[in-house]
Order: structure tokens, then sequence, then C-alpha cells
């Protein structure tokens, strides 16, 4: 009877080890995992000016609209440029 109460034990201790590692996995594979370096900015959607290339903002950034698409630029110096050749 002894016996069979320390396997239980043992059980337990096995039990909640198993639990503690199996919870550090899941919070590793959660939230806290590394961003891929390509993405500028956590949560928030960027579009690339297609004239310099830099990611821009589109809610703050000037845009045109240009063969179905929007286009975002980061100045006016782009968005001219790009008005200008759209091919750049
Ligand atoms: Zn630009």
């Amino acid at each position: 009877m002894v016996r069979a109460l320390l396997v239980l034990i043992l059980l337990l201790l096995v039990a909640r080890a198993f639990w503690r590692v199996l919870d550090g996995v899941i919070e590793a594979a959660g939230g806290t995992t590394r961003r891929s370096a390509r993405t500028p900015a956590r949560g928030m959607k960027l579009m690339r000016d297609p004239v310099c290339g830099t990611f821009v903002p589109p809610g703050t950034s000037r845009s045109l609209m240009a063969g179905g698409t929007m286009q975002y630029f980061c100045s006016e110096k782009c968005l001219e440029t790009y008005r200008a050749s759209p091919h750049v």
C-alpha cells in the first residue's frame, strides 16, 4: 500500500514537470516568439513606396491611385516622381 502511494506521488511529480515544460513550449510558440526582421512595426501594416522603397504607414502617407491599386509615398517628391513616370 505504501509502495502504491509512492508510485502515485512520483507520477504526480512527473505530470507536474511535464505540464510545466508544455506550458513553456506553448508560451514560446505564442506571443513571445521573435518576429521577422522584415516586419518594421508590429501590428501595423506598412506599404512600400514604389519610388524609393521606404515603408510608409498608409494612414499618414501620400497616396495615388494607379492601375487599380493604391500606391503610397513617403513624400510629395516621390509622388511627383511616380506620377511623372509610373514605371520607375
Ligand atoms: Zn519615397
